[in-house]
């Protein structure tokens, strides 16, 4: 069984010495557990905050540890009533090829129903955290004008394709690079920017130059200033993600117009995924038919061996990914 540990905690960029390809002998599972052969496992942005030693609403990764994080694999042994050798779980113990998994923190998928790799992204946490961030924070409503950042990403993509779906009147994405702005206009969005190729102020005011009603924040920084910006009277922002920011040694710099929020009534909200299960079911009902009958695309980047993951986890934060970012096992 080969795992990866965090060997050592980034300052700023995390690089490839952070992390240590451990081999261990394969588990066998006692009363209640598991034993699953990881097949796909997914790397995240809120990860990184996890490398760091700091107090959160998730405690951080442990040193000399295997890291985790979500995972899909096929149960090889199990001493949990429910589970036999074959099922497919998720569950929450990625970046090893074999998890001993506690049966509570499993859930069986339906192989059948999706590829195993949705229920880590277009059906999964980063589907539900575009939905419910969208709808539920934000509450878009139909004729609205809708601004996301980090757009050609797991989360982002899927927040342009639900907001049109549920009929906002223009979606606007920002992403790094001349081929993501591209499956961005693919994808239905109406309007979509490189944000390299100038101040994020200018492109957004060209691409909604009447303001817009809502902003999906994955970004922060300079794309929240602009953003506040061009917010509407009563304009609302989902603040899901800033990872602009995750790796930087200093305080952003941006945003300074907080002041806009008073004379135009904004409001900004942060949220967190796990707060919005309650609409999982719901989710899962209408994302499914929307996959079903062709209305939505998703796009995934899939890195192979557990060897890679630091390096998946590296170009993810680099912006090396279109769509969900995966390693297969
Ligand atoms: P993505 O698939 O969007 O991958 C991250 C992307 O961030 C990269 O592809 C890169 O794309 C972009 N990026 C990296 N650095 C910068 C930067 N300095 N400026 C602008 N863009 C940058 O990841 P997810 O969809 O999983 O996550 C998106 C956001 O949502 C993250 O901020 C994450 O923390 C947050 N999140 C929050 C949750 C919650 O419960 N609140 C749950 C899940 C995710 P590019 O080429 O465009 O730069």
């Amino acid at each position: 069984n080969r795992e990866i540990h965090l060997a050592s905690r980034p300052q700023g960029w995390p690089t490839a010495d952070n992390f240590r390809l451990v081999t261990t002998e394969v588990p066998t599972p006692g009363p209640g557990q598991l034993v699953v052969r990881n097949r796909f496992m997914s790397v995240d942005p809120y990860m990184r905050g996890r490398m760091n030693d700091v107090k959160s609403y998730v405690p951080p990764f442990a040193l000399d540890a295997p890291l985790d994080g979500g995972a899909v694999g096929e149960v090889v042994a199990s001493e949990a009533e429910g589970f036999a050798p074959g099922d497919i779980v998720l569950h929450g113990l990625g970046w090893r090829e074999y998890a001993l998994v506690d049966a509570k923190g499993a859930r069986t998928v339906d192989p059948d129903l999706a590829p195993v790799t949705a229920y880590l992204g277009v059906l999964g946490m980063t589907g539900l955290t575009a939905y419910a961030g969208l709808l539920d924070v934000a509450a878009m409503k139909p004729g609205e004008t809708v601004f996301v950042s980090g757009a050609a990403g797991a989360v982002g993509s899927m927040v342009g394709q639900i907001a049109k779906l549920r009929g906002a009147a223009r979606v606007i994405g920002s992403a790094g690079s001349p081929a993501k702005v591209e499956r961005l206009r693919a994808l239905g969005f109406d309007a979509a920017f490189d944000y390299h190729d100038g101040p994020v102020r200018d492109q957004l005011r060209a691409a909604a130059p009447d303001g817009i009603d809502v902003y999906f924040d994955n970004v922060g920084g300079e794309h929240l200033e602009a953003a506040i910006g061009a917010m509407k009277l009563h304009g609302r922002a989902a603040i899901c993600g800033m990872i602009a920011q995750y790796n930087a040694t200093e305080p952003p710099a941006a945003p300074r117009n907080l002041a806009l929020l008073i004379g135009k009534r904004l409001t900004l909200r942060g949220f967190l995924v796990g707060d919005h299960g309650h609409l999982r079911e719901q989710f899962v009902q209408e994302m499914a038919g929307w996959l079903r009958d062709g209305r939505i695309s998703y796009d995934e980047t899939v890195v192979d061996g557990i060897e890679n993951a630091p390096e998946a986890f590296l170009g993810l934060l680099r912006g090396e990914n279109i769509g969900k970012m995966l390693v297969r096992v």
